[in-house]
């Protein structure tokens, strides 16, 4: 049996630590995947593996292991602490494109209403309304608050005296990225946090 054919969650695989064998699942101890650029493989979904799935790539000599848990892993043969960050070796080219959701659309527009940057009861709203045509559409989808909705109603912006700070736009995977940074994940283990900061806090020295 090869290290691989592994049945990692299998009884007695996991350490010592009290308490930890019995309620082990999937979800304890996720890992951070990073491209070869150290980069996180995506944001929004962050790109997150089971420590299983982190274990075995180790094995096949996918990843290097960057950062780790206390938690050890062990069986007869081998014995290994729980990476927390690992990064690819070979690098995976990021051109993508976005899929179409509402998520991405609110991350585009910065979870902003377009109208007067309110962050509160978003929507969303057609530029062009549909009863004059208006697609459901990157370019003609904007994120809007509840009131500047309702104020729009089924009218053009400009025959309701709004103005959009922006035009609708289909974005690349790569201006989605960068908006996501904006925006990092609220719960987060403390040794993934360098790979989420270190290029904003890098950008804001140069500013
Ligand atoms: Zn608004």
């Amino acid at each position: 049996m090869s290290l691989i054919d592994i049945d990692l969650s299998a009884p007695g695989i996991l350490g010592r630590e009290a308490g930890l064998q019995a309620d082990v699942k999937r979800s304890h101890y996720p890992c951070l995947i990073l491209n070869a650029d150290y980069q996180p493989l995506s944001y929004f979904p962050l790109s997150l593996w089971s420590w299983q799935d982190a274990v075995k790539a180790v094995f096949l000599d996918r990843v290097a292991v960057v950062n780790e848990y206390k938690q050890v892993v062990r069986s007869a043969s081998f014995e290994m602490p729980i990476p927390s960050v690992v990064a690819l070796k070979d690098y995976v080219p990021q051109n993508r494109s976005p899929a179409f959701t509402r998520f991405n659309l609110f991350l585009r527009d910065g979870f902003e209403c377009v109208y007067c940057s309110s962050p509160d009861e978003l929507t969303f709203d057609h530029l062009i309304p549909r009863r004059l045509g208006g697609k459901t559409s990157w370019t003609n989808i904007v994120a809007a608050c509840s009131r500047c909705n309702l104020r729009k109603g089924g009218r053009l912006a400009r025959d309701a005296g709004m103005r959009p700070r922006q035009l609708p736009f289909r974005p690349t995977m790569h201006q989605l990225q960068a908006q996501g940074r904006k925006f990092p994940p609220n719960h987060l283990h403390e040794s993934w946090l360098d790979y989420l900061y270190w290029d904003i806090e890098l950008k804001s020295e140069t500013e």
